[in-house]
């Protein structure tokens, strides 16, 4: 279709990784981890291979899978749900997300998003025939962030919804409570629907926590929460996510989701189902190792020259493509499998102002120390 043609061809991450295999090069491009989840998830989701739990799963998710959800929005962040009105599983955010958008927009609605946003959503919104309206985040010294006068400016008569990712893949930014309210302030204000995509939800480092814009006064009812078990629990191949919400949000992704795969990977939701009841430590161990990692990738990065920006969760790490002699990151980055055998991600690729994001490149450090170490190295020579 005319409105997708943008969006034939690889995705940029498609495309990283199968430079890195053609060229051998240490792979921190796409964010997927080296290492797998935890050991009880795979022996509960063999465990319902073998009892037989082959065929479809309701629509809507299994039962135990939602119930398990529901739990930790409620222990985790406080946020009480219904499992059986308020939670649909989905096959990964990425079906929620296109679900949501398809579900809650009409042709010609304005949806507000942060520049620079996942790859995904800009692709979504031209499927349900949607506008992305823009509002930039920018380096303050410290961190990625917006600026509030922009975001009230971004809203028109047409905007029926604020999309908003935190932890904040590419920028590392965990939004924090004053930057939420204000999101929360904008959404009050003119009676607009959020969507939150909080994959990262418990990849935070540095005591840095989480906080869920549905915790917000006045937001549990406009907010459709989005997660998934592909970060949280190394299992990005899984495909396993869900949206939490008020009972008419929540419908409106079921009503999509259900033509698009009816349901998902019946075995794999009983595995999630167990991670999210008895895997907590697990996941604070990623998480401490995770800090190692990007201590480690940063540290190196640094040594080699590059100015880093500082990430606050995520996989993902940012630098200036300038400190290594290129104006444009997505020329370094075509250079470097070949030059210095390391692939990462031109940040352009996820914004949507061009400009703005042409000098940065992101680095994804979910990968082993010894893969870290060689590219570290690796770099260290090129440099
Ligand atoms: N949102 C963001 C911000 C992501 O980085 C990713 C992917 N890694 C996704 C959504 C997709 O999640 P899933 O693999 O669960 O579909
Ligand atoms: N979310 C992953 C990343 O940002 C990529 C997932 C994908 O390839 N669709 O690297």
């Amino acid at each position: 279709a005319t409105r997708l043609r943008a969006f034939s061809g690889p995705t940029i991450f498609t495309e990283m990784t199968l430079l890195a295999q053609r060229t051998g090069a240490a792979n921190l491009g796409q964010g997927f981890p080296d290492g797998d989840g935890p050991p009880a998830m795979l022996a509960a989701a063999r465990a319902a291979i073998d009892g037989g739990m082959n065929q479809y799963p309701p629509a809507n998710g299994l039962a135990v899978l939602r119930a398990a959800i529901a739990e930790r929005r409620r222990a985790d962040h406080g946020v009480a749900y219904d499992p059986e009105r308020e939670v649909v599983v989905t096959a990964g955010a990425t079906e929620a997300i296109a679900a949501a958008l398809i579900g809650l927009c009409d042709p010609g609605d304005e949806v507000i998003v942060f520049d620079p946003l996942y790859d995904s959503y800009a692709a979504c919104l031209a499927m349900a025939g949607a506008t992305a309206v823009p509002v930039p985040l920018e380096f303050d010294g410290t961190r990625f962030t917006f600026d509030p006068d922009r975001l009230r400016a971004a809203v028109g008569p047409r905007t029926r919804l604020v999309l908003l990712n935190s932890p904040h893949n590419p920028t590392g930014t965990v939004f924090d409570r004053a930057e939420l309210a204000h999101v929360a302030g904008v959404c009050r204000d003119h009676d607009l629907v959020a969507v939150t995509d909080e994959v990262y939800e418990y990849l935070t480092y540095d005591g840095v926590t989480h906080v869920p814009l549905a915790g917000l006064p006045g937001m549990r009812e406009r907010t459709l929460t989005i997660s998934s078990a592909g970060k949280t629990f190394s299992a990005t191949g899984w495909k396993v996510g869900w949206a939490c919400g008020p009972a008419p949000l929540v419908e409106a992704v079921r009503t999509v989701k259900q033509f698009l795969t009816f349901g998902t990977g019946t075995p794999l939701q009983a595995g999630v189902a167990h991670a999210l009841t008895h895997c907590a430590d697990w996941v604070g161990e990623l998480r401490d190792s995770l800090q190692r990692r990007r201590d480690l990738l940063v540290k190196g990065l640094t040594a080699a020259g590059a100015r880093t920006y500082p990430a606050q969760g995520t996989y993902f790490v940012q630098l200036d493509s300038r400190s290594f002699g290129f104006a444009d990151g997505v020329e370094f980055c075509r250079a470097l499998p070949h030059d210095a055998g390391v692939v990462a991600i031109p940040s352009v690729a996820l914004y949507a102002d061009k400009e703005a994001g042409r000098h940065l490149v992101r680095f994804a450090f979910c990968k082993s120390e010894e893969l870290l170490t060689t590219a570290v190295d690796r770099l260290g020579r090129y440099a």
